[in-house]
C-alpha cells in the first residue's frame, strides 16, 4: 500500500491534484476537509461540533482526526494506495497517524509538497471563495488559515525531512504542468 501525503499551504491546489493522482495511480483520495464539509452539510453531530472552528479557519481538535481517518481508510479495499489531502496538519496528528499505520503494518511512503507563492495562493483562495461560496474563504479567515499553517502545520516539514520522506514539487503553472511535476516524483518512489 502506497501512503502518499500531499502537503502544502491552503490554496496550493492539493485538492485538484489529489483527484488526478488518485485516478492515475488507483489511490483512494482522503480529504479531511471534504469529510468535514460533508458532515456539516448533513448536519451530523460531528458536523455541528466542528462547524464553528472551521468557519474561523482554525483546526479541528486533533483527538477527532485519527478515528475519522481510520474510518475513511476502512471504506476502501480495492486500491493500490491512499492520497491524504489536508492530513496530517499537526505534529500530534502525524504521531497518531504513524501509530495507526504501524498497527496496520504500514508507513508513510512519501510526503509531497506543492511549493507556491503565498500571495498567489491568497488570490486563488479569494477567487474560489467567490465561485464556491465557502465560508472559510473570506480574506480574514484565509489569512488566519495561513498563520495556522505556518505555526501548526509547517513543523511537519522538518519531521518528514528527517525521515527522508519529504519532497517538493513546483506548484505553479497549468494544472497539467503541475501534475507532471508531481507524477515525476511519485514515479521515483512508487
Ligand atoms: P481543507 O479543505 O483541507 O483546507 O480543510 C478545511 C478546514 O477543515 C480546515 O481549515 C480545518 O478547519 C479543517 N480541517 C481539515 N483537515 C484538518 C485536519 N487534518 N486537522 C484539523 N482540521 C482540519
Amino acid at each position: 500500500m502506497f501512503n502518499l501525503i500531499l502537503f502544502g499551504p491552503p490554496g496550493s491546489g492539493k485538492g485538484t491534484q489529489a483527484v488526478k493522482i488518485a485516478e492515475k495511480y488507483n489511490f483512494a483520495h482522503i480529504s479531511t476537509g471534504d469529510i468535514f464539509r460533508s458532515e456539516i452539510k448533513n448536519k451530523t453531530e460531528l458536523g455541528l461540533k466542528v462547524q464553528e472552528v472551521i468557519e474561523k479557519g482554525e483546526l479541528v481538535p486533533d483527538e477527532l482526526l485519527v478515528a475519522i481517518l481510520d474510518n475513511a481508510i476502512g471504506k476502501y479495499s480495492d486500491v493500490d494506495g491512499f492520497i491524504f489531502d489536508g492530513f496530517p496538519r499537526t505534529l500530534r496528528q502525524a504521531g497518531d497517524f504513524d501509530s495507526l499505520l504501524t498497527s496496520k503494518s504500514q508507513s508513510v511512503s512519501l510526503v509531497l509538497a506543492l511549493q507556491v507563492d503565498e500571495e498567489e495562493v491568497i488570490k486563488r483562495l479569494l477567487i474560489r471563495a467567490q465561485l464556491q461560496g465557502r465560508k472559510d474563504d473570506t480574506e480574514d479567515v484565509i489569512r488566519n488559515r495561513m498563520v495556522v499553517y505556518h505555526t501548526q502545520t509547517s513543523p511537519l516539514i522538518d519531521l518528514y525531512t528527517a525521515q527522508n520522506k519529504y519532497e517538493v514539487a513546483c506548484g505553479s503553472g497549468t494544472i497539467d504542468e503541475i501534475s507532471e511535476n508531481l507524477y515525476k516524483i511519485i514515479d521515483k518512489h512508487f
